[in-house]
């Protein structure tokens, strides 16, 4: 396959790569999301290379059991109690990147909040944004009116029904995005990586600093936070009218205590017909605080539901449930998840 000019070789089975090297088995799953929750999974991956995802598709077309592919779980509820018969595969070891003439290509484990630090001003809507490249193409998120498909010129992808033809690629205008969409979410794809546009040659500060992406477990929230909004933050090079745009944001997100509990972001999407974000409609029914075994609806924040003290996934799902009855209830509508409930055994 050759991917962005670098040629990489279909493994097989015998080629070195071996099942026992590069699949974990009965991992916590809240060790690999923001959430802090989710039981063992009897299988999972952490691929550093296309070659190694390859082979990792292989075996599960030819055992049978289903890939479940995810970033850096930022956006996941996982279950209580994992489905035995799936491979949770992980890309955000896949963090390769290369620049040419103001144009990046990243791979899609490539942490978005990185590209804030690029020094180009369109690029810093992703400060404090968490998770990987991959999954915010998924999601085409979006926030401090930037949203990821803006940014965007190609996407690489597997299809997993015709993976034999390698490598495809989609330009920004057949992604088909739309508010929290995409042709992603529709598909049996899987995002590689996307040229994206950032207006600027990067620094040599920025490029030495990607260096140290794989030594962080960026899934912990503070471990994020303390990277992203202290360690380069406190870069000098940033221009200054920048370093302001950036401390607005990062102002705003604190202020909502984004990264002081183990939480998903927003839970729910906002109903542009019903014109009010849900998280206002939330506090309009009395929600914000009420709380189910270690979870809570944040008393900062109508539309987070925060893990406080070991929550289950079945605690999560329960408010999910109250706050849906609720609105529907009081304004008419059931509000549509935005975070991506994985089922387990248990559902
Ligand atoms: C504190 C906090 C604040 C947040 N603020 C915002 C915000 O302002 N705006 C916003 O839009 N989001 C926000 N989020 C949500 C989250 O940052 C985004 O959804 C982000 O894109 C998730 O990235 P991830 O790598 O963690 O994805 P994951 O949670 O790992 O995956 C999310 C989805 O993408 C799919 N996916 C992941 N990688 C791939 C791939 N390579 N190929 C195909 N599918 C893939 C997964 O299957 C899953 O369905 C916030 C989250 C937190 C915790």
């Amino acid at each position: 396959m050759d991917f962005k000019g670098r040629k990489e070789g279909r493994r097989k089975m015998d080629d070195g790569l071996r099942l026992d090297r590069i699949i974990k088995k009965n991992e916590p799953l809240a060790k690999y999301c923001s959430y802090n929750i989710g039981g063992h999974a009897r299988f999972l991956a952490l691929p550093r290379s296309l070659g190694e995802l390859d082979f990792l598709i292989n075996c599960c077309q030819k055992s049978g059991l289903r890939p479940y592919f995810f970033g850096l779980g930022s956006n996941i509820l996982f279950p209580d109690n994992p489905d035995p018969d799936t491979l949770f595969v992980s890309l955000k070891n896949m963090v390769d990147w290369s620049e040419t003439n103001g144009e990046l290509f990243l791979q899609a484990g490539f942490p978005l909040s990185f590209l804030a630090y690029t020094g180009f001003p369109g690029l810093s809507f992703t400060h404090l944004l968490p998770g990987t490249l991959g999954a915010s193409i998924y999601m085409n998120a979006r926030c401090y009116e930037g949203e990821v498909s803006q940014i965007l010129k190609k996407v690489y992808f597997l299809d997993l029904t015709d993976f034999g033809a390698g490598i495809k690629e989609l330009e920004r205008e057949g992604c088909c995005f739309a508010y929290k969409e995409s042709i992603f979410q529709e598909r049996p794809w899987v995002i590689l990586g996307a040229d994206v546009e950032t207006g600027t040659i990067v620094q040599e500060w920025w490029k030495k600093e990607v260096q140290r992406v794989k030594e962080l477990n960026l899934s912990s929230l503070d471990a994020f936070f303390q990277f992203f909004g202290k360690t380069l933050y406190s870069r000098t090079e940033i221009p200054p009218a920048q370093k302001e745009k950036l401390q607005r944001i990062a102002a705003d997100r604190e202020g909502k205590k984004q990264f002081s509990y183990p939480s998903c972001g927003s839970v729910f999407k906002n109903n542009y017909e019903y014109g009010v974000p849900t998280g206002i409609l939330v506090e309009q029914v009395g929600l914000k605080g009420v709380s189910r075994g270690g979870a809570k609806i944040s008393p900062f924040h109508g539309n987070f539901i925060i893990n406080f003290n070991r929550a289950t996934s079945a605690d999560v799902k329960y408010l999910i449930n109250v706050v849906q009855e609720k609105i529907n209830e009081k304004f008419g509508f059931i509000p549509e998840p935005e975070v991506v409930i994985i089922h387990g055994q248990e559902d």
